[in-house]
């Protein structure tokens, strides 16, 4: 079998959105789940709307996902000269002509046609007049008159199109630039993309695409048209919904993991499995299980999906990303063993990065604040003696183990009478400043001797 190319084209006119990503997913997991190629793309041919903001935005987002490419990105705005040699082909070969009808007369065309109850269409005035190029000649495609166009799609099944309803549409302009169906043709053919895999609000430019493939003698790609993502109340999504972009959702503090199974969830199943790592999706994903209805984007979902990433994940593949969640928070941690452990005490109850750094503050730092309503609780005088004396245990431990501290707070309820529950709070709170956290011993292994004991003696010194 050939290799199958898949390509990734976006037009950079703003951010990557999560629809975009999962189009850009799509491809690449084909691609790399049979052994293909990715080609990136940049469709920039419209200079008004494109930016290199854009275009660095997306490439960006890919990274962050993990989306690596093959080949590219190649610039539409760079191969003009391809383009302007495909026309001439066109041209050559009889399946383009030039037209010298003024926009004014082809708006009038086109009235004429809606009156007739028919399409507004150009009514081929030039058709077979074999002009010359001239100042301000179009080039138009002479497409086919009767008979039928078919889409051959992976998802859809076969899609009919009347010939009779398209016209002869234009391919280059009279400045000389070409147009947008042209170009995603000569690039997917240059290019030798032959799987197509993108929004279903590409179906109706296909019929125009496969009939120049047919003018240019080429075979055609596969193509699989993908619903689109719409958001809870099944409006195509858009800002009204949340965030869209991917950026967004990694400053939000997603996993990429996390998002990619998501997105690609969201328009693909295998059974009702739910998580899959990025290898499992590669080694999974296939054209047979896309979606034929629309997937709905749904945040609480997402949230919970990445809380499941989170607690899968190693703790070293974490760290690299918690450093710059806690930089934001003013902290300065670097990747090693004592943010691993810290991590690993976090990881099973938090939903996403933002949330662990909240919860990871009051292992760092000399200080830690209090909650008002923990610290009225079980910071009272009360509570000093239990403090005073596990800061006397505590002190003399050579060892600072989980098993040797637990011995130290089993000795300590045997002394006082207390049960561990009465004695851990106020040492929690003492500690971490909330009376909810990871388990105490796990944390005052981490804290380490010095940091437990200074902050036992700040409890003592607020009761006081
Ligand atoms: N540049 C187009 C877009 O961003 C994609 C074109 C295509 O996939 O053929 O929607």
């Amino acid at each position: 079998m050939k290799q199958i190319i898949t390509r990734f084209p976006p037009s950079p006119t703003g951010y990557l959105h999560v629809g975009g990503a999962r189009t850009a997913l799509f491809n690449w997991l084909y691609a790399r789940h049979s052994g293909g190629r990715f080609v990136l793309r940049i469709e920039d041919t419209d200079q008004v709307r494109s930016t290199q903001e854009s275009a660095d935005a997306i490439l960006e987002s890919l990274e962050w996902l993990g989306i690596d490419w093959d080949e590219g990105p190649y610039f539409q705005s760079q191969r003009f000269h391809i383009y302007k040699e495909y026309v001439q082909k066109l041209i050559d070969s009889g399946h383009a002509y030039y037209c010298s009808c003024t926009p004014d007369q082809v708006e009038e065309m086109r009235k004429k046609g809606m009156a007739a109850g028919g399409k507004a269409k150009y009514d081929g005035t030039c058709r077979e007049k074999g002009l010359k190029k001239g100042e301000n000649t179009v080039v138009r495609f002479k497409a086919p008159l009767t008979g039928t166009t078919i889409l051959e799609d992976a998802v859809k099944g076969n899609i009919v199109f009347q010939n009779s309803d398209l016209d002869d549409f234009i391919i280059a302009r009279s400045d000389g630039t070409p147009t947008y169906n042209f170009v995603v043709v000569v690039d997917d053919i240059t290019m030798n993309i032959n799987t197509i895999i993108r929004g279903d609000d590409h179906v109706s430019n296909t019929p125009k695409q496969i009939m120049l493939y047919k003018a240019m003698g080429s075979p055609l790609p596969l193509f699989a048209h993908v619903p689109m993502v719409l958001g809870k109340d099944k409006t195509r999504l858009s800002k009204r919904h949340g965030a869209m972009s991917v950026t967004a959702y990694r400053d939000m503090g997603y996993l990429p993991d996390a998002l990619i199974n998501y997105l690609v969830r969201l328009g693909w199943s295998f059974g009702d499995q739910e998580f899959f790592t990025r290898s499992d999706l590669i080694e999974k994903f296939n054209l047979e299980n896309i979606g034929h209805a629309a997937g709905v984007f749904d945040t609480d979902k997402l949230m919970a999906l990445n809380a499941d990433h989170i607690k899968a994940a190693a703790p070293s593949d974490l760290s690299k990303l918690m450093i710059s969640f806690l930089k934001a928070k003013g902290i300065e941690a670097q990747e090693g063993a004592f943010l691993e452990s810290v991590i690993k005490t976090l990881a099973p109850r938090s939903k996403t990065l933002i949330d662990m750094a909240d919860a990871a503050m009051f292992y760092f730092g000399d200080k830690v604040a209090y909650e008002e309503a923990a610290a009225k609780k079980f910071l009272t005088p009360e509570a000093s003696d239990i403090i005073i004396k596990l800061i006397e245990k505590l002190a003399a431990l050579e060892d600072f183990s989980e098993k040797s501290l637990e011995g130290a707070f089993v000795a300590l309820m045997e002394e006082t009478g207390l049960k561990l529950g009465k004695i851990a709070q106020p040492v929690r709170v003492a500690l971490s400043g909330k009376t909810a956290s990871p388990g105490i011993f796990e944390i005052i292994e981490i804290m380490g001797k010095d940091r437990v004991v200074s902050r036992l003696k700040d409890a003592l010194a607020f009761i006081r």
